[in-house]
């Protein structure tokens, strides 16, 4: 085989397969490799006129053969050993100077050690954060490079080619060293979510609060879209919220589960930031909220468990310090009832069989946080309820102090002091106590920007998807 493709791309998933169209349409012969090699002859039929500056390789040898040396070879896989898979079959295939791009959103810490193994090898290799969604892929994605500063120059033109262009600027720039790239990218999903998790949340006013429709949900969106709001997010939220299901009629939004997946950036954003002490407290808020929106049968039962005087605002609003003690018990609790539930998560993830019991007993003296609470959790705990909160005992006294402490919350949100803590014991009663919750608008926006299915409230599986995919992509 002739040697004349100028780029390589191994992944021929949403993403990869986007990124190939686009290198194609501005002009560059992509020699492009999947492991599941049928997925390639798909990929050429799906390439249309374009077909004729690919050249589909199904062997690692025959797509590196097909390769311009020095080579500039684009890994378009998911973080982790995936990626490590392929840099560890292509090296023995490659020259010192041929260079690997993991474009993929891997963990920064990763591409610093990969960074590193290669520059020990003498071999260039870059990390970049590629954003923008199928569609920004396809048309002209953000792209956040990291790495040897002279690798980044020698594909400069192509990266800056397929980018999008503000007012004539690409929307391709180096950021740094080894990882920067990705950690930039990292940073970046994790405002996504924040961003993402902050129009959930109006939606959900919206929905439960204003007791609007999706169609006139759709209308407030589409219309913020044109003054300050005005962003891809709330564009495709109008559009998300407008769809209706084909197969019901219904909604879109009414039958997507309202239970959101996470390929794992946002987790990392709120790690870094805890690790180098810096507040990312709405990033924070919106990771946690994908992970609790994930327990559905753990908000059914404590929808089921609490009544609807726990979630009113009591009538009179006078604070006393009754109330203040009142916050401080359920606040407690919560808190513990998270602490719980992180150790029974360790347990299951480590096998560790943990005794919940005993370690309750065993903070009841001694430690810092020994309080007469800790002898009822011991006993609460023996009968493994799904949440503490749920446990008969703290469930009746959860009952009683609860409105006591959205009162405070409240209050002093009206009066501006800051109770960080409370609130977010506040928000986690309210979100594991409501059974539908608000992800599924979450998970109508993964699946319109890149394609990452989601699950049905009236069917089995897991990786269905709305009327949106592909249309926006023609
Ligand atoms: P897909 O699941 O659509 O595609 C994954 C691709 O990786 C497939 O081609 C798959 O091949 C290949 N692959 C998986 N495991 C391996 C492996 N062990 N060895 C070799 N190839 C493997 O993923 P996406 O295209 O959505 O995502 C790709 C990357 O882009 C990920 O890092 C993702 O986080 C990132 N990204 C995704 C965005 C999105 O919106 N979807 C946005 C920005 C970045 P096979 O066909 O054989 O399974």
């Amino acid at each position: 085989m002739t040697a004349h493709a100028d780029f390589g791309l191994i992944g021929l998933g949403t993403m990869g397969a986007m990124l190939s169209l686009n290198m194609a349409d501005n002009g560059f012969r992509v020699a492009v490799h999947n492991r599941t090699t049928s997925r390639i002859a798909t990929f050429m039929d799906e390439a249309g006129e374009l077909a004729s500056r690919f050249v589909p390789c199904d062997t690692l040898e025959a797509f590196v053969a097909a390769l311009k040396p020095p080579r500039n070879i684009i890994l378009m896989v998911p973080a982790g050993a995936p990626v490590d898979d392929p840099i560890e079959a292509l090296r023995p295939l490659l020259d010192s100077n041929d260079l690997i791009i993991d474009a993929g959103n891997a963990n920064f810490h990763d591409t610093v050690r990969r960074a590193n193994k290669a520059e020990q090898d003498g071999l260039p290799f870059l990390g970049i954060g590629v954003s923008g969604g199928a569609e920004g892929a396809r048309f002209g994605p953000a792209i956040m490079g990291g790495g040897l500063k002279a690798a980044w120059d020698r594909v400069a033109p192509m990266l800056s080619a397929i980018a999008a262009q503000y007012e004539g600027q690409p929307c391709a720039t180096w950021m740094g060293q080894d990882g920067a790239g990705h950690f930039v990218k990292t940073v970046h999903n994790g405002i996504e979510y924040a961003d993402m998790q902050l129009i959930a949340e109006t939606y959900g006013i919206m929905r439960d609060g204003l007791d609007l429709s999706s169609s006139a949900c759709a209308e407030i969106f589409t219309a913020w879209n044109e003054g300050a709001l005005q962003s891809y997010l709330i564009e495709i939220s109008g559009k998300v919220a407008n769809s209706v299901d084909p197969a019901t009629g219904q909604p879109m939004l009414d039958v997507i589960l309202d239970s959101a997946g996470q390929k794992g950036t946002g987790r990392w954003t709120a790690i870094e930031a805890q690790m180098l002490g810096a507040p990312v407290t709405v990033i924070e808020a919106a990771v946690a909220a994908r992970n609790l929106s994930a327990g559905k049968s753990l908000r059914q039962e404590g929808e089921r468990l609490f009544t609807p005087a726990e979630r009113s605002l009591p009538t009179d609003t006078t604070l006393n310090t009754d109330d203040l003690r009142d916050a401080l018990i359920a606040g407690k609790i919560l808190c513990y009832a998270q602490g719980f539930d992180l150790l029974e998560k360790a347990s299951d993830d480590r096998s560790w069989n943990l005794p919940m019991p005993d370690i309750a007993k065993t903070w009841r003296e001694g430690c810092i946080i020994r309080s007469s609470m800790l002898n009822d959790m011991a006993t609460a705990l023996e009968a493994k309820p799904a949440n503490l909160i749920f446990a008969p005992y703290f469930a009746d006294l959860v009952s009683r102090t609860l409105p006591a402490l959205r009162k405070v919350v409240v209050t002093a949100a009206g009066a501006a002091i800051p109770v960080p803590a409370m609130a977010a014991a506040l928000t986690y009663f309210d979100t594991i106590t409501q059974s539908r919750g608000t992800a599924n608008m979450i998970q109508g926006q993964r699946d319109f920007f890149g394609a990452h299915g989601f699950q049905r409230t009236d069917q089995e599986g897991t990786d269905f998807h709305g009327p949106w995919l592909n249309q926006h992509l023609k």
